[in-house]
This record gives C-alpha cells, structure tokens and sequence, in this order.
C-alpha cells in the first residue's frame, strides 16, 4: 500500500441510491417513459407526492455539473446571479392582469393574517417590484441581467413522465432591462447566444424554433427543443434551412424562408426566451430616467427547464434497459472495481490506491465500488444502469507484468486492458478529445 495521502474518495457502499424493481407503486395517473421507470428504479429520484419528486444524491450531482454549465455562460454575459422568494404577493399579479387568467394552474395559499399569495411559477412581476421599489434605475448600469435558479411550482392537471410535467420544477428565469427597444433586441440576441452556447456544451442536438408567447406574452419569443417521441409539442422543421416554428404559431405547410416544406416533429421544450417589451414594466413602473423624462425599461425574460433538461436527456440517450448521460454531466465520471473479496485477484487490492492517485491528478471524479463480497460482473452491472460512463476493473489482468487493468468506456461500448502508465494517457485524451466533441456539435437554426 502507497503512503500518499489520497482524498476521501465516495464509495458506493455509503451510497444512497434506494434501488427498486416495484415500479407499480408508481401512481398509475402518471403515464411512464423510459427516464421516468429508470430515473425511479435505479434511485436518482423518488416521488413524494403526484408530480412531486426527490432529487436523491446521484440526480443533484448531474444537476449540479448542469448548473455549473449554465452558471458559467450566465457570467460571460454578465448576468448577476441572485434569489428571490417562492412566494409572491396575488396583488402584483392582478396589477398585471396575470392573475384571473392563470388561477387554475396557480398554487394559492394565504398567510394568517389572510393575505394572499402565489407559490411563483415565474417571476416577472416579483422582479419588477423589487426594482420599482429601488428607485429609478440608473442608466449607467444598464443593461441589468439578474437571474435564478430555483423551484417554481405549477399545479398541473395531469402531471407526468417525471420532471417533464412535475407540478415542482426546477427553472433558470433570467430577467434582463434596456433604455430602449433597440437596445434589449440587442440584449435578446446576445442571451439566444449563451443559450445557444449552452445547448452545444450540452452535446446532444437541439431545435430553436420560433415560439408561442403563451401566458408571458411579448413581441419576439423562441423556444428552444429535442425531438423526443415522449415531448408533448410539436415542432415544423425545414428540412433545407433548418427553420423551426412551435406547430401553434404555424398556419402554413411551407418554409417561410425558403418555400421547401415543414415536417413536423414531437419535441421537449427545455428553453424559452421572450421580448417582453414594457407589458410589465409600465404597470409595475420600472423606469430609467431618459433626458429629463422616465420611461419604463424594455424587459425580456429567459427560461430554461433544468429539471426538464435532466429528464430529456436520460430519455434521449438511455438504452431500453440502462441510464446513459453525456460523459461530463454523468454523476460519476468513473468507477472503480477491486477484486472479489476471497477471489484469486484479492492480491491485487494493492493498485486501488494508485489507480485513485492518477484519476486524483486528472481530476476525474471517480467513485470506489467497495462492495467487496458482490462478484465484478454484479458491480459492473451497477455502473452500467446507473449511466457512470467509465469503468476500471482491477481483476485477472493485474497478474500479468506489467499489471493491466481492464478499461470500459460505456457508452462507445469498447474496453481495454492498460498498464497504470497507459491509464494516465488513455484518460488524458480521453479529457482533450471530450472538449473537441462537446464544441463539435451543431445547432438546427
Ligand atoms: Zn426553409
């Protein structure tokens, strides 16, 4: 055994990761999808109540890897990052005429001194208070980009598949304000770009098409979409010029732009952005003071589903039978498996030391899968439904010299067996070409 100390690596006999193969305790309203039986069966989440769910440990580390992602394109547009209540005041949405529209799908509940509130399932109205209540904005530090990342609440008729339609979501709300409309188109194109940005980090091939303003309302709006059998829109997509357009805002057959003809896909929505023009700054009165006069601030607001983004792509890239993520999003990049306690190999315990010093100096967040008295093949087999995307087996091929050790790259379905040496450079690459990859992919519009 080496003297190096090595950090505290987690261990999947400490896991909470409740497993189970009784999926008919599910509630039999919510209708199934394969990232919803396995999201639930090998232990990321649990419901709690109908549309309601844990996120258990494994699910909140890919989240929090997603967050990281988004956190990062937010900063390079100089989106200052804040939290607001959950709840909201029912009188800033009757200010905006939002409230008697929306009041099936709110959740209303009042304090004991009977004042009404909205667990928020957006936050337009909230944000534009807190700036009213500032003052005049100065225009020096326009434009203003303040965003969130937290749950919104929606009560849902029928909820299902999950986090696709949960009744607890959640959302990144980015809410931007400019002097002038010129100004915020400006703005708006420059957060499609992160959005953009961060839908290509992401890796899996996305759909920006032209949206439907639905309840928020506003002058321009996009949503951002994977096709998926299980997604509840409908997109028309232009084979010749990739133009996209939600089937709602489409009365037409043909392209647009280039008259080829749309075919229709069923997609997940994941991501919306809106100019909102003044339609809740004039009545909330967020102003800027122009010349001499104040006039209310041209307003967008930005969501993005991170709990649905979490949902898509264990639908997307899962097998019928096994989870699968993106390699940089999975919850665990690496397991680690030592020999079968009483077996041949146990001698071999003597590397996992070493093998976890060299993923410790490449950074790569690796998991020890300890559980000795279970065989290699039931561990592997662990590694492979939970989506961990890379294993090392330290086994029969450590008695050869040098000592080997058996490579699996699960999701290309290849394996390997490597010296200690090799390991270092296999997984070095294997960092590099990832970042190619992940910049590689294109967008559809
Ligand atoms: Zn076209």
């Amino acid at each position: 055994m080496s003297n190096i100390p090595i950090r505290n690596i987690s261990k999947v006999s400490r896991l909470f990761q409740p497993m189970t193969s009784r999926i008919s305790t599910i509630k039999k309203s919510e209708v199934f999808s394969k990232s919803y039986e396995h999201l639930i069966k090998y232990g990321f989440i649990k419901q709690v109540n109908s549309g309601m769910y844990a996120y258990l440990p494994l699910a909140l580390r890919v989240l929090n890897k997603l967050t990281t992602l988004v956190d990062n394109e937010m900063e390079r547009i100089g989106a200052q990052k804040i939290l607001l209540p959950a709840l909201t005041s029912t009188h800033l949405w009757k200010q905006t005429d939002r409230y008697n529209n929306n009041k099936s799908e709110l959740f209303i509940l009042k304090d004991r001194s009977n004042k009404e509130y909205i667990l928020s399932p957006t936050c337009e109205e909230t944000i534009c208070n807190l700036l009213s209540s500032s003052g005049i904005i100065s225009s020096q530090i326009l434009p203003l980009k303040l965003y969130q990342i937290s749950s919104k609440w929606r009560d849902e008729m029928k909820p299902r598949h999950g986090f696709l339609r949960s009744r607890e979501f959640l959302m990144k709300d980015l809410y931007t304000f400019d002097l002038s409309l010129n100004n915020a188109l400006k703005t708006y194109e420059e957060v499609c770009e992160a959005y953009e940005n961060i839908f290509k980090n992401i890796g899996l091939t996305f759909v920006k098409a032209v949206g439907d303003p639905g309840f928020i309302g506003g002058s321009v709006s996009h949503e951002y979409h994977y096709k998926s059998s299980i997604g509840e829109d409908v997109v028309c997509i232009c084979s010749s010029c990739q133009y996209a357009v939600n089937k709602v805002m489409c009365n037409d057959t043909h392209c647009p732009k280039c008259k080829n003809t749309l075919v229709q896909e069923q997609a997940i929505e994941v991501g919306h952005t809106f100019l909102l023009n003044t339609k809740y700054t004039k009545p909330l009165n967020v102003k800027s003071r122009i010349v001499d006069t104040a006039s209310p601030l041209v307003m967008g607001c930005y969501g993005l589903g991170l709990s649905r983004i979490f949902t898509m792509l264990a639908e997307i890239l899962s097998t019928e039978t096994e989870l699968r993520w993106p390699k940089h999003l999975a919850p665990y990049t690496l397991s680690i498996i030592p020999p079968k306690k009483g077996s041949k190999e146990e001698s071999a315990n003597q590397y996992v030391d070493k093998v976890i010093e060299i993923l410790d100096e490449l950074n790569i967040d690796a998991i020890l899968d300890d559980r000795s008295d279970l065989t290699i093949g039931n561990r592997l087999m662990h590694a492979r439904v939970t989506g961990i995307p890379y294993v090392i087996i330290i086994g029969k091929a450590t008695q050869k010299s040098p000592p080997l050790f058996e490579i699996h790259d699960i999701n290309n379905s290849t394996q390997c067996d490597l010296s200690l040496d090799n390991m270092y450079s296999y997984f070095n690459d294997e960092k590099t070409s990832n970042i190619i990859e992940s910049t590689k992919v294109s967008k559809a519009n």
